[in-house]
């Protein structure tokens, strides 16, 4: 199947980035323009630019670059920081209005190679209807962000969510992809979840990871940990039957518990003298009980979300 000349999109949300987005977006529209004279993408594509609320002057910078490029460049700004799944969400969503035939979000830091997206646009024009970005390896992560990672992807697998190690934020979706995602009302999407789950055809290309350049990593511990819960409650319902079972388990021992009770009391006559069992007991259900109305919060917290049916972000500004 042929789709040459597909309108192509590249979306990067961006927060307080003003350092780099300038670069990046020049080198961006150097492949562009190499995508364009190969024929492989058509004349209007464009880059949309999400600017999550920041503090500096990255939304400056990104009027100036509209004022250099026109309308290649277009974007929004965020009234405050929403974090970068929405300004993705919002990036896709955005690019749906103003129209494509395909999208690539990639980070503002470019610490993604851009050169896979010449690959991800061959695999679209091959029928993939979504490529994702696998990275090669996790060499430019701190050992924290490195092993949590890698504990988060291998949960997300036990839990039933099969997406690859490694994956990313660094991939292609078609107009189709976009068409489904606008049905999704929920309002804490994870998208590396949706897109796996929603079942399209999807290809892999993998890619290096260059050392961020200028600025800082814009996540810290917070905003993983909410990333991973995010991307759990929103995909899972094991934990929810963890608790089934360990209840099971539960009443199961406690029933063999009371056995021994008994045996003790009318057979063996010998008075439990308890306090031991009791502080141990207490201890260990009083754990297990906080342990499972955890669980049950963060689920409670999720529907918490959904069912205020808030709006995901409030848009300061767009460029059309
Ligand atoms: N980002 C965002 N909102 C945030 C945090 C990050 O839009 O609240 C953007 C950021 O500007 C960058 C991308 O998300 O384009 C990835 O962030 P970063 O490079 O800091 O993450 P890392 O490479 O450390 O995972
Ligand atoms: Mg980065």
């Amino acid at each position: 199947m042929s789709k040459c000349k597909s309108r192509l999109a590249i979306i990067i949300p961006c927060f307080n980035e003003e350092l780099v987005i300038k670069s990046t977006v020049e080198t961006l529209f150097g492949v562009l323009n190499r995508l364009i004279s190969a024929e492989k993408i058509s004349e209007d594509s464009y880059i949309y630019l999400i600017d999550d609320g920041s503090k500096d002057k990255t939304w400056n910078e990104i009027e100036n670059l509209r004022a250099t490029y026109g309308e290649k460049i277009k974007g929004t700004k965020f009234i405050r920081n929403y974090g970068n799944q929405k300004a993705l969400i919002a990036g896709l969503l955005g690019v749906r209005e103003v129209g494509c035939d395909c999208v690539v979000s990639i980070d503002a830091d470019l610490q993604q190679d851009e050169n896979a997206i010449e690959t991800f646009v061959d695999e679209f024009h091959n029928g993939a209807d979504i490529v994702s970005g696998i990275r090669n390896d996790r060499k430019t992560d701190s050992f924290f962000k490195k092993t949590t990672a890698i504990c988060f992807y291998r949960l997300m697998n036990l839990l039933g969510v099969k997406i690859p190690q490694n994956h990313s934020d660094y991939r292609l979706v078609s107009k189709r992809a976009l068409d489904i995602l606008a049905e999704y009302q929920e309002e804490g999407l994870f998208l590396r979840g949706f897109f796996h789950e929603i079942g399209l055809r999807t290809a892999y290309v993998h890619f290096d990871v260059k050392p961020r350049m200028v600025g800082c990593s814009k996540f810290n511990f917070l905003s993983l940990t909410s990333l991973a819960l995010n991307g759990i409650t929103a995909f899972s319902i094991v934990p929810l039957r963890i608790i089934a079972v360990l209840g099971v388990l539960t009443v199961l021992g406690s029933f063999l518990l009371m056995m021994n009770v008994l045996y003790e009391f009318f057979v063996m006559h010998d008075a439990p003298n308890g306090w031991a069992t009791l502080v141990i007991l207490l201890a260990f259900f009083g754990g297990l009980q906080i342990f499972c109305i955890g669980i049950i919060g963060e689920y409670l917290g999720q529907i918490f979300n959904e069912v205020k049916g808030r709006p995901r972000y409030i848009k300061e500004i767009e460029l059309k």
